[in-house]
């Protein structure tokens, strides 16, 4: 088994109830932990790469209306944790939200391309009389 199978999943429970699963993968260096900023694009957004995958590690309450959130950025790997306001908070599960909505709508696309790619080979098999009764 190579370095890049061993993951662990991390569920992170968001101020609003729902859950997300972050997966972890071993041979990722544990970054540094520097403060995250309140940046004016949004939490999502990494202040090292301005890849917009940046996901929350962890959430704890920070009074009645601030929380205390470690955000890590896939693509390069910056750890940041800061606290926030709810605003910012709301913002960046509705930006978790987006992102969930487009890897499933990907996901539907993928399976449909795969499938008509399928189709399109079964379609040239039997135009071709490659397919005979005997292969079923
Ligand atoms: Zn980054």
């Amino acid at each position: 088994m190579s370095n890049s199978d061993r993951h662990s999943v991390r569920r992170v429970v968001l101020p609003s109830g729902r859950t997300i699963d972050v997966v972890y993968f071993e041979d990722v260096a544990p970054p540094e932990t520097i403060p995250a900023a309140d940046s004016i694009e949004g939490l999502h957004v990494c202040p090292l790469c301005d890849s917009r995958l940046v996901h929350p590690v962890s959430f704890a309450g920070d009074g009645p209306d601030r929380w205390e959130i470690t955000l890590q950025c896939p693509n390069c790997g910056w750890l940041g944790d800061g606290s926030f306001d709810r605003e910012l908070v709301d913002e960046l599960e509705d930006e978790l939200d987006r992102g969930t909505k487009a890897l499933v709508r990907d996901l539907k696309r993928l399976v449909r391309a795969n499938m008509e790619d399928e189709i399109d080979r079964f379609v040239h098999a039997l135009e071709a009389d490659a397919i005979l009764p005997m292969d079923f």
